[in-house]
């Protein structure tokens, strides 16, 4: 009988909103990140990873939290209803393999955002299928 080495397990992680209302933890690989060029992801500066749901805890009431939705149908943002800081998303999506959570690395406690590799998304266009890229893609068309 062989044995094969254990999957590799994922570092948890602490986050949290500004005044501390919304906090969380998370299993994830934080030393990658995207960010995105749409309406949205542009004005809030966020920076990006997916995880699937069980990955991710939340230590406050999801109820008590303000969303925002561009695309109801496949996801929507929390934001801390006291201090509006947008920490993370859920949604469905096929192409992500169904349920996942986005989780807005900015937030996270324990993570030097400097060492974070960004990839960018031209999510702007609706482009995709380009992929990532480790400049970022203009706004204009
Ligand atoms: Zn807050």
């Amino acid at each position: 009988m062989t044995t094969s080495s254990p999957d590799p397990v994922l570092p948890v992680h602490r986050g949290s909103c500004h005044c501390g209302h919304l906090r969380f933890t998370v299993r994830l690989d934080a030393t990658r990140g995207t960010r995105c060029n749409c309406t949205i992801c542009s004005k809030l500066g966020w920076t990006g990873a997916i995880v699937r749901p069980d990955a991710f805890t939340l230590a406050c009431d999801e109820a008590s939290l303000d969303t925002y939705s561009r695309h109801p149908e496949i996801a929507q943002r929390y934001f801390c209803p006291r201090c509006h800081i947008g920490v993370y998303g859920r949604g469905h999506l096929a192409q992500l393999g169904g349920d996942f959570v986005s989780i807005n690395l900015n937030c996270l406690d324990d993570v030097e955002l400097a060492a974070v590799e960004i990839g960018y998304w031209d999510g702007r266009h609706d482009n995709w299928q380009a992929g990532l890229r480790p400049t970022p893609w203009p706004i204009a068309p």
